[in-house]
């Protein structure tokens, strides 16, 4: 069981206020709060360590890159990957993603297909729109139902021996959909194409097994799973990644540079060109540490219970309607209010303490499917209690008394 007052205790923001009002952080979707244990470790980073990696022969270097390819194998060992060399250390999804797409500009000609699944967020349609444009492919949309669930049948008729990669969200980040992402997986290896599971929004709640499903990348951000901003991983097979160019060049991804020709460095470093966020990726271990003494059954344990109540207490509200309504769901709820904006709720509601967001949530293709302009987004996290809950629909109630 989860001691929620000893692990809200971990997160000092949460005990600050937001205008005079106690803070009910429910914008978790677009970034967690950060526990001590992280913050300090940052600055324990900077306070000993700093150094750059990989380059020097003396102490600090030493300490620094050790530290730093510890936390690729915690990283590894939590995912399940099967080398360390597959993890990969960007500076998020969105980069992990352009890293994937830019590589398969070498591989596909016109005539070849990317899949998309209509559920998703803006940097894992755009990258690929682009190398479209580049490579004369062709885009296509695996479309969704009224519950925001991916409909497979009409995957399976999509995918074909044109099919180079699919890629597709493993959580909704609008919706909270949970996508049949083994099923996608195996259905897409059938064809002999790739496939890319963007997890930005499962890493906070689950862990994935990247040998299990057998995907052939994986991308997360830090940022969503009580790390620092900045650092992200790209996940891929072994074979994928030698395949594939690197994205950027520079130092660290060499093996030799003459102006003739130049070779590049073996994984991982073919991908990680100049100097990272060397705090990030060691903090990134941290934040890793952090989660799993939580207990990912207590995490998921927990949200659940705040989805299920959320969804209760706010139907009770008259006009109100919830956009995602999927068998399996993460604990996400967007919602509309019957003739009032989303953003007016944000702003009155945010004078009272509450952080949830409004928009498109970088989904505009999601919220054309539903023909509204945005919706209200309370995401919430294992740190969140149903007090705050209480708070936030009270608040919602008064917000539509006002408005309306
Ligand atoms: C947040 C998010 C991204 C983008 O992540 P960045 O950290 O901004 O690069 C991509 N996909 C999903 C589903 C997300 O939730």
């Amino acid at each position: 069981m989860l001691d929620i007052n000893k692990v809200r205790a971990d997160f000092p923001i949460l005990s600050r206020t937001v205008n005079g009002k106690p803070l009910v952080y429910f914008d978790n979707g677009a970034t967690s709060q950060k526990p001590q244990i992280v913050i300090d470790a940052i600055a324990k980073y900077y306070q000993e360590i700093n150094a750059n990696i990989h380059r020097g022969v003396h102490t600090l270097s030493q300490l620094a890159t050790d530290a730093y390819e510890i936390s690729r194998s915690k990283i590894q060992n939590h995912i399940n990957a099967k080398f360390a060399h597959e993890v990969i250390f960007t500076s998020g999804t969105t980069h992990g993603i352009n890293a994937v797409a830019n590589g398969f500009a070498s591989i596909l000609k016109p005539g070849d297909e990317v899949l998309v699944s209509a559920l998703e967020h803006h940097s894992n349609i755009v990258p690929w729109q682009m190398l479209c444009e580049k490579t004369g492919a062709t885009l296509k949309v695996i479309p969704m139902d009224d519950n925001g669930e991916l409909i497979m049948e009409e995957y399976d008729k999509l995918l074909s021996n044109n099919t180079k990669i699919v890629t597709v969200n493993h959580i909704s980040n609008a919706l909270g959909t949970v996508n049949p992402v083994k099923y996608m997986i195996d259905k897409a290896h059938e064809f002999g194409a790739a496939i890319l599971i963007d997890g930005a929004q499962a890493v906070p709640h689950l862990k994935p097994d990247v040998q299990a499903l057998d995907c052939d990348f994986y991308v997360f951000s830090g940022h969503k799973m009580c790390g620092p901003t900045g650092v992200g991983i790209l996940y891929g097979k072994e074979a994928w990644l030698n395949k594939l160019p690197p994205y950027q060049g520079g130092g660290e991804m060499i093996k030799e540079v003459t102006f003739e020709k130049t070779t590049y460095a073996d994984l991982p470093h073919k991908f990680e060109a100049g100097t990272p966020d060397i705090a990030g990726g060691i903090v990134l271990g941290t934040a890793v540490d952090y989660m799993n003494s939580i207990g990912f059954d207590n995490i998921q344990k927990q949200e659940l219970e705040l989805l299920e109540y959320a969804t209760k207490q706010l139907l009770e509200i008259e006009g109100l309607k919830i956009y995602g309504t999927a068998k399996e769901k993460t604990s996400v709820v967007s919602f509309n209010i019957e003739g009032i904006h989303p953003y007016d709720i944000g702003t009155i509601v945010d004078k009272l303490g509450i952080a949830v967001r409004t928009g498109h949530h970088c989904a505009q293709p999601i919220m054309n499917f539903f023909n509204i302009p945005g919706t209200i987004r309370a995401s919430f996290s294992f740190y969140n209690t149903k007090e705050e809950i209480d708070v936030m629909v009270e608040a919602v109630k008064k917000a539509q008394m006002m408005l309306s």
